[in-house]
């Protein structure tokens, strides 16, 4: 066997599809209405990650905008072609706590509806814009699983300026006992005291990819979970318009390292075995685990 990292952990390989100009770090850059006016890189990014993945016989979960689905559908069509499963990543990247309750269900059940017309396969997993299911927005879980949805993959338990919440649990649990929906954190490192982010995104771009993969052979190891990897269409394009005029920091973790990710990508998808979200965590498998982390993270709002 030429794959040497924990054989007998298969991770969860993911992709959230958005374009280069709806990223919460341009937000105050791009306006929402504007979108139209910014040429399109999705599709052949995508068909590039469609191209790797088949490269390397990795099925996947991508969490695709309802914004990119209505105007790409040719992009969803072949997600589900090449056998991987499709999942939301809401309508148009609207952070989960800058939502209302009664605005958050109509959002994810038109997102739903508008990827299974076109899909044909039933959503069943749910990705919050920039992990933002927070300590205030805990109700979106019970909404999730009254719109339909089986698990999210929403939370970051991590300290970070825009997001995370790290006193959530690092691994798969659930988060109320009135329904079975499950919560799939994005991988992290347990170390000093502190969890650190090692499931991809700007630090996967930013750290040598030695390091990257010492983290993430450390979760089979150490915690023996399957990990959870997660980057963008817009990561693997170093030719994508440029927006010199935002903050230095903003600019700074988009475009560092845009031209070495391919490769970078190449190596995690060969070092590691990985599936699609709904093989490596059914729902229905949620495990003992799930139930002792239940009051850990109880939702209190309903
Ligand atoms: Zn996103």
């Amino acid at each position: 066997m030429s794959r040497h990292e924990s054989p007998d952990i298969t991770g969860a390989m993911t992709v959230d599809v958005e374009d280069y100009f709806q990223v919460a770090a341009f937000a105050d850059r791009v306006k929402r209405e504007d979108w139209d006016n910014y040429p399109c890189r999705v599709e052949r990014n995508v068909d590039r990650i469609l191209g790797m993945f088949a490269d390397s016989g990795v099925t996947a979960t991508f969490f695709t905008l309802g914004w990119i689905a209505e105007r790409y559908p040719g992009v969803v069509r072949q997600i589900v072609d090449g056998g991987h499963e499709l999942a939301s990543h809401g309508y148009e990247h609207i952070k989960v706590h800058s939502q209302t309750p009664e605005s958050f269900r109509q959002d994810i059940r038109r997102t739903k509806a508008i990827l299974e017309d076109i899909g044909g396969q039933r959503i069943k997993g749910y990705r919050a814009a920039s992990f933002s299911i927070d300590q205030r927005s805990l109700w979106a879980f019970d909404i999730l699983a009254e719109e339909g949805y089986d698990y999210s993959s929403s939370v970051y338990p991590i300290k970070h300026d825009h997001y995370g919440m790290p006193e959530a649990s690092r691994f798969t649990y659930r988060p109320s006992d009135r329904h079975t929906l499950v919560e799939v954190p994005i991988s992290t490192l347990a170390l000093f005291n502190r969890n650190l982010p090692s499931g991809g995104g700007g630090y996967f771009r930013l750290l040598p990819y030695g390091v990257s993969r010492w983290a993430l052979r450390r979760i089979g190891e150490r915690d023996r979970r399957p990990a959870i990897f997660y980057f963008h269409p817009w990561e693997i394009d170093p030719d994508q318009p440029r927006f010199d005029d935002v903050p230095f920091r903003s600019r700074f973790r988009h475009y560092v390292n845009l031209s070495t990710m391919e490769n970078r990508l190449r190596a995690v998808l060969r070092d590691f075995q990985w599936d699609r979200m709904d093989r490596v965590f059914p729902s229905s498998d949620c495990g003992e685990e799930c139930q002792e982390t239940l009051t850990a993270t109880s939702t209190s709002a309903a």
